[in-house]
């Protein structure tokens, strides 16, 4: 609680204005100041007024948050802070305050900011493959999105960090169904189920449509999840390298203990463009252009920083094969 009281951040002009746009660079707070932005976002987009959200229970919530993400490279608390900032610009780019219900705002920042709790540094392939407790707990059917909802549940179950306690039933019945809609969601396993609704809703698309913006706070927080290539290259590169670390030594481990090892894993095939050039042509950009069709907005902010991410890691990738090497770096 002291934490939170103790930090002072000078929260200039500049410092609010930044931290709506993808430019944010994460890497010049401490986590303590990232928690008090964090309260700022839910602040900012009103929500504590309009839902009686007591800045206690905010500022608690906050903190077990924080106490739930696990000390690994790449799915930590500062993924959470990114992720979470990056919704939060786009809420305020594309002027969603204006257009959509403000219950979905706070389901969708709310997803945001659990959406990785207690994540343990192994993917769904691993938790299934190597039989875990989660993947037990959860048939095999996203154990590791199931899980961090449901440690979600768990910390706004308790009355202290309770930011729902004020809501009508039928407010709280809908913030649950948005927050487990959302961050199930991020199961990278249904992206391509996800991105074909969308696709086919697109020409009608309707604010009023209750089934149209279910699927559009799916894909807001997606997009918002796997956004770091969006940020400048010395934001996005160091997060790469925190990526291909969990990568490595979940394969590492796999093949220690003789389970099934993903290519994309693989240290021993994969670089850091080749990874980069794949992921950012079929996954990002198709993702990034389905949004921006809906918030011209978002092409000058997201999809341009994307194409020329994924132009330098083309450039980076031809280098290495020209080179003759391996595709290792
Ligand atoms: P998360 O793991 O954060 O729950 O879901 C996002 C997943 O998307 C990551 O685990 C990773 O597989 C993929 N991903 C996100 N950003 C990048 C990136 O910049 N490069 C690559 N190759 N994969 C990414
Ligand atoms: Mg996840
Ligand atoms: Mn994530």
């Amino acid at each position: 609680e002291r934490f939170l009281q103790v930090c002072d951040v000078e929260l200039t002009e500049e410092v609010r204005r930044c931290l709506k746009t993808p430019t944010f660079d994460n890497w010049q707070w401490e986590d303590a100041e990232m928690l008090l932005l964090l309260q700022l976002m839910f602040l900012d987009l009103e929500l504590v007024s309009e839902f009686g959200v007591e800045r206690r229970a905010l500022r608690r919530l906050l903190l077990r948050v924080y106490a739930r993400y696990n000390h690994i490279p790449f799915h930590n608390f500062q993924h959470c802070f990114c992720v979470s900032q990056m919704m939060y610009g786009l809420i305020c780019i594309t002027d969603l305050r204006s257009k959509m219900e403000h219950i979905d705002l706070l389901a969708m920042l709310t997803s945001s900011v659990c959406h990785d709790l207690d994540h343990p540094g192994y993917n769904n392939a691993y938790q299934i493959n190597a039989r875990t407790e989660l993947a037990l707990r959860y048939n095999d059917i996203s154990p590791l999105e199931n899980h961090h909802c449901a440690v979600a549940f768990e910390l706004l179950e308790e009355h202290e960090s309770n930011i729902f306690r004020n809501l009508t039933k039928e407010q709280y019945k809908r913030v649950r169904e948005g927050m487990i809609k959302c961050i199930l969601a991020t199961d990278m396993g249904r992206h391509n189920d996800i991105l074909a609704s969308f696709n086919a809703i697109l020409p009608t698309f309707d604010f009023r449509n209750r089934e149209h913006t279910d699927v559009l706070m799916m894909i807001m927080i997606k997009v918002s999840d796997i956004s770091n290539e969006a940020r400048p290259m010395q934001v996005a590169e160091p997060w790469l390298d925190c990526l291909l670390q969990e990568f490595f030594s979940q394969s590492d481990v796999e093949k220690l203990e003789g389970l099934p090892v993903s290519p994309f894993m693989d240290r021993d095939k994969v670089s850091r463009s080749s990874s980069q050039v794949n992921f950012i042509r079929h996954v990002l950009l198709p993702l990034f252009v389905a949004l921006a069709t809906l918030f011209p907005a978002l092409q000058e902010q997201l999809v341009e920083p994307v194409s020329k991410a994924l132009e330098y890691y083309s450039t980076m990738e031809q280098a290495l094969q020209q080179h003759g090497g391996t595709g290792r770096q």
